[in-house]
């Protein structure tokens, strides 16, 4: 095994170790993730919270006390409607325009009000990933007194909070700066309900009393910050909740590295005005979406693009979406990103035999780990821990590859062909002794995954085998391509093969006939389903009804 000198933690812990530094004395330690429910929350928001979860599972294992808080900026106005909502809304966002998203009702008719409904499937499948949160609605937090004390201080000190965001600003090249007699206060109107600062600008201050003229309704009005009908801008906000929930770590899109961001002014704030200092962060990039069509696109709550995570658990383990979030390598988490994740749900696959291959190195099944440095291996591992939903497995689970379970989950019926499916296993050289209830059960799980992939995403793994072969199909052939196809139809009645070593026998008869793997494969294909591509051969030959298969190949072989 090759070493490495220079060892690098992985960037969770690194994290963590940074945590603690920089707090030393905290009873509670408190990780911060944060959605806006505009809109579906999709798997880029998701990687906010899986990061706030190792970081949380790190502490809790070093023996500390940590807590995950959800923040839903429920408070946060509507800007647009989603494009999916129901028709009769479609030309009504005008109306909708300006309320908190908590304020709204639910335009599904389902929730009890516009956030929950997008809140909703966080909450209910949060524990499926693994993760355990608390959820803080905006609302409910800026009724808080200590909130609402805050508020207080921040109005009645504005000059100097005015003053550190002007100077962090322009000292970073920004040339729009906050009036001196700005009132940093988003009231929401009385009268109306909107909360935008487009609309409803504040005008003095009494007190616990903020005064507003509000510019779609046209009334002036007073609301009264303990009622929580309001709150700070973003800016102030942001560090004002660091300070209340004494929040320790908090996972940021990497476009906050950039001075005079809001993360750099609300550090500047919290140091200067709180005396404390900012959340340790691992930084990301977005995530990206490779469309069904071939597109990249942006991940975007109001357009739906992006898998919510109740999608995700349909096609794939949850484990799979956790370990390709912790397999990367930070040299420094305070000075790096996490790489730019394109998602693409036509290689769903590709994630899951990654995560496949993760759990080999975490069993050190001995070819993986012999290609693999140390430092490498054990980032893997830590990544492996990091991505079990319960107790990792005590033995090498039976690992069934998710394009070989979209074959079998159109050749079989996991249900009802039990003994089928572990016979196929057997004689894939998947399975070796008798299989145990658990890897059964997750076999099972993955075929029924691997369907529905099919199913939404993924139609031309279709399989469809020709019952009868057209006549012009022999000619189609060459001599060379048919003299193949009559060699794996003697390799297959000769003996039983596993995956793996048919796969070698397909180079030894393409090397005998002088043939390229191209044209071998594409006859083989040509012959079984009637096109020039199809899933692995190897396995789709070895699920399909063997006799069947003979027969097939013999017809056209020479
Ligand atoms: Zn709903
Ligand atoms: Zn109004």
């Amino acid at each position: 095994m090759a070493t490495n000198k220079g060892k690098f933690d992985h960037f969770v812990t690194q994290a963590v170790h940074l945590i603690l530094e920089r707090f030393p004395n905290e009873e509670v330690y408190t990780c911060e993730s944060g959605a806006t429910p505009s809109g579906k929350i999709h798997l880029g928001n998701l990687l906010d919270l899986t990061l706030c979860d190792g970081v949380l599972r790190e502490l809790s294992d070093m023996g500390y006390k940590a807590r995950h808080i959800l923040f839903i900026d429920s408070q946060d106005p509507l800007r647009r409607l989603p494009v999916f909502v129901p028709k009769e809304f479609i030309e009504k966002e005008e109306e909708f325009r300006g309320f908190t998203l908590e304020d709204l009702p639910d335009l599904w008719g389902c929730h009890k009000n516009y956030a929950e409904h997008f809140v909703s499937p966080v909450r209910e499948h949060a524990a499926d990933f693994g993760i355990k949160l608390e959820i803080l609605f905006a609302g409910e937090f800026h009724r808080r007194k200590e909130y609402v004390e805050e508020v207080k201080f921040v109005l009645e000190n504005r000059s100097r909070f005015i003053e550190i965001l002007n100077r962090v600003r322009s000292a970073a090249g920004h040339k729009t700066l906050y009036p001196e007699d700005w009132i940093p206060y988003m009231p929401i109107c009385n009268t109306c309900g909107r909360i935008a600062e487009w609309a409803v600008k504040p005008t003095y201050i009494d007190g616990y009393k903020v005064g507003y003229h509000c510019d779609v309704c046209k009334k002036d009005g007073e609301v009264d910050i303990r009622d929580g009908r309001g709150k700070l801008p973003w800016r102030l906000e942001w560090p004002a909740r660091w300070k209340i929930l004494h929040v320790n770590f908090e996972p940021l899109g990497k476009d906050h590295l950039a001075a005079g961001s809001s993360f750099d002014t609300g550090r500047a704030v919290l140091k200067e005005i709180w005396n404390r200092l900012e959340p340790v962060s691992i930084f990301y990039d977005f995530v990206y979406i490779r469309s069904p069509d071939g597109k990249l696109l942006k991940m975007s709550k109001r357009k739906g693009i992006g898998l919510g995570l109740d999608e995700w658990l349909e096609i794939a383990p949850p484990e799979a979406y956790r370990f390709n979030v912790f397999r990367h390598m930070l040299e420094d988490v305070r000075t790096s990103a996490l790489p730019h994740w394109e998602f693409d749900y036509k290689r769903i696959f590709e994630l899951v035999d990654r995560y496949d291959w993760g759990e080999r190195i975490y069993f050190n099944v001995k070819d993986e780990v012999d290609k693999i440095d140390e430092n490498v291996r054990r980032r893997i591992v830590k990544a492996y821990l990091l991505s079990q939903v319960d107790k990792p497995p005590s033995k090498l689970p039976l690992q069934l590859p998710y394009r070989f379970a979209a074959v079998l989950s159109q050749v079989l019926d996991e249900d009802r062909e039990e003994e089928r499916l572990i016979s196929i296993l057997r004689r894939t050289g998947y399975l070796t002794n008798s299989i145990s209830e658990e890897d059964l059960r997750n076999v099972k799980k993955r075929i029924k995954m691997a369907r529905r992939w099919i199913e939404l995403y993924a139609p031309e793994f279709k399989l469809k085998v020709i019952e009868k072969l057209p006549v012009e199909m022999k000619d189609s052939l060459s001599e060379k391509q048919r003299k193949a196809l009559g060699l794996l139809a003697e390799a297959l009645k000769s003996r039983t093969w596993s995956e793996n070593e048919l796969f070698n026998e397909f180079y030894n008869i393409i090397k005998s006939v002088g043939l390229s793997s191209k044209e071998f494969f594409e006859a083989a294909y040509m012959v079984l389903l009637g096109k020039k591509s199809g899933p692995r051969l190897a396995g789709l030959l070895l699920s399909l009804e063997r006799d069947w298969v003979i027969k097939r190949l013999e017809e056209v072989g020479k």
